[in-house]
């Protein structure tokens, strides 16, 4: 693999990022959204990454922006359909993510049927970490993530708590979108989404294997 394209930079070349929602019971419940049936996926761009050093920005129309801490796992290895028992071939490591939501926005877009793209799609709406290779976290499906506001906890939980497992999320979503090497998908957000404001400092990390820091900023 030429440099160029490390996975320790997949951010840089991976072409999506594939998000799936109300992944956690305890957030479906707080945002009074029902428990989904099957995994509910919405999409960000590529020009949603940013990463420590570089400010998240709120959208000049958002006025409640939200943060969702997610565990993020990263295609190694591409494919399309791929059968649960082999979903785990197929990832070559983690990342820590946030899921920055205009939530003002995404309400507005629920209650009119409209696509979230404003809502979830907008630049620096994917604070990403360093990436984490696969043997750092053997049990991916049993790891805490936690988010600070300002140094005050917001959100913790643990992805054993997910409602579709890794396993089951790459094998559904790859019968429909071909995962190739370098793409990202966010596991979805426990509870304790909330506000952020212009000069917040936003702290995430999974347990002790990774932390991040970021400023909020409008432009
Ligand atoms: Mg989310």
């Amino acid at each position: 693999m030429s440099s160029a394209r490390s996975l320790n930079r997949f951010w840089e070349w991976g072409r999506k990022i594939i998000c799936v929602g109300r992944n956690y019971i305890d957030h479906a419940k707080e945002l009074n959204n029902a428990i989904p049936s099957e995994p509910v996926l919405f999409l960000k761009p590529p020009s949603a990454y940013v990463r420590e050093g570089s400010p998240i920005l709120v959208p000049f129309y958002c006025s409640n922006l939200h943060h969702e801490v997610e565990l993020g796992v990263v295609i190694g290895k591409g494919g399309t359909a791929i059968p649960q028992k082999a979903a785990m071939e197929h990832v070559a490591g983690y990342a820590l993510c946030l899921d920055m939501t205009a939530r003002d926005v995404q309400e507005e877009c629920k209650s009119r049927g409209l696509p979230w793209t404003l809502a979830k799609a907008f630049n620096t709406s994917c604070p990403v970490s360093e990436f984490i290779p696969k043997e750092r976290i053997p049990d991916p499906g049993n790891v805490r993530v936690w988010l600070k506001v300002n140094e005050q906890l917001r959100q913790e939980g643990n992805t054993s708590s997910m409602i579709f497992t890794i396993p089951f999320l790459i094998s559904y979503i790859s019968q429909v979108i071909t995962l190739e090497e370098g793409d990202l998908i966010l596991t979805g957000t426990p509870k304790g989404v909330s506000s952020v404001q212009e000069h917040d400092e936003v702290q995430a990390g999974i347990e002790d294997i990774v932390s991040m820091t970021f400023r909020v900023e409008r432009p």
